[in-house]
């Protein structure tokens, strides 16, 4: 089965729209024809530069994939603050982040609150980006793979198999996000590899369909190791993805 790399750069709380339309230029100077068609690429700025980043996309026909970071489970409503997953599907985006760790340990995200979302990207027609991963005392207690395979299934709970075809899963140990301490490639597609096992065991054949992310601490020195894993069809990046010269070396990790 062979899957689509696909790496995605998480932008968090960084870059203004002014800034995002500079950096998505940048990044698109720094691509040609061949990368996309080797890998998909996509960028997650904050709400606030979405349409902006839309816009340089649609103007100049990029073949660059828009994200959200978070979305609300309900169409719409008194929820002041929140963004529903139809809003962002109006602004032409294409993934929608789900139950990234800081949501879960910031904001309280429960796997019932991120299944919601997942459910309501798909309903919109949006890939989720389900993100899992065990904090450094759950990995150090012999618990990565129960953590995560509760995650797993808690965000995909009550989905058929098209539905988990459609989804993407992002491996994400948080001792690993944004402290400059990667997996070894060894560790992140043991992880991922028991991912794909638990999606075969409950899904069947759609788990060799599902792409799965690593994410933690990804750079361009060390994305092609992670890449060279059977199981391991992409990165979700945080802070190397804010230079568009870092990013687009990472997204052209075979050179
Ligand atoms: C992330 O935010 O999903 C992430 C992996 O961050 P970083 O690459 O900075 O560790």
């Amino acid at each position: 089965m062979v899957r689509k790399g696909l790496i995605v750069g998480n932008w968090k709380m960084n870059i203004n729209h002014l800034e995002a339309i500079q950096v998505v230029q940048k990044l698109s100077y720094r691509l040609d024809l061949g990368d996309y068609e080797r890998v998909d690429v996509a960028v997650v700025p904050a709400f606030t530069a979405l349409r902006s980043v839309q816009t340089v996309i649609e103007a100049d026909r990029l073949p660059i994939g828009l994200g959200a970071q978070n979305c609300h489970w309900e169409e719409s409503g008194a929820f002041t603050g929140e963004v529903s997953a139809g809003m962002l599907a109006k602004l032409s985006v294409n993934y929608v982040l789900a139950g990234h760790s800081e949501r879960r340990a910031l904001f309280g995200e429960t796997d019932d609150m991120v299944n919601r979302k997942v459910k309501a990207i798909l309903s919109h027609q949006m890939t989720p980006i389900l993100c899992v991963g065990e904090t450094l005392d759950q990995r150090e207690a012999g618990e990565t793979l129960a953590v995560v395979t509760g995650q797993l299934m808690g965000g995909l709970s009550g989905m058929d198999a098209d539905a988990v075809t459609s989804t993407v899963i992002a491996y994400e140990p948080v001792w690993a996000i944004g402290t400059g301490q990667t997996a070894t490639p060894e560790d992140a597609a043991e992880v991922v590899s028991a991912i794909r096992v638990a999606l075969g065991e409950r899904w069947g054949d759609a788990a060799e369909h599902v792409r799965i992310l690593y994410g933690g601490s990804v750079n361009a020195g060390n994305i092609a190791a992670l890449m060279a894993k059977r199981d391991i069809d992409g990165g979700l990046v945080g802070g190397a993805s804010l230079d568009p010269d870092s990013f687009a070396s990472i997204v052209r990790y075979w050179i």
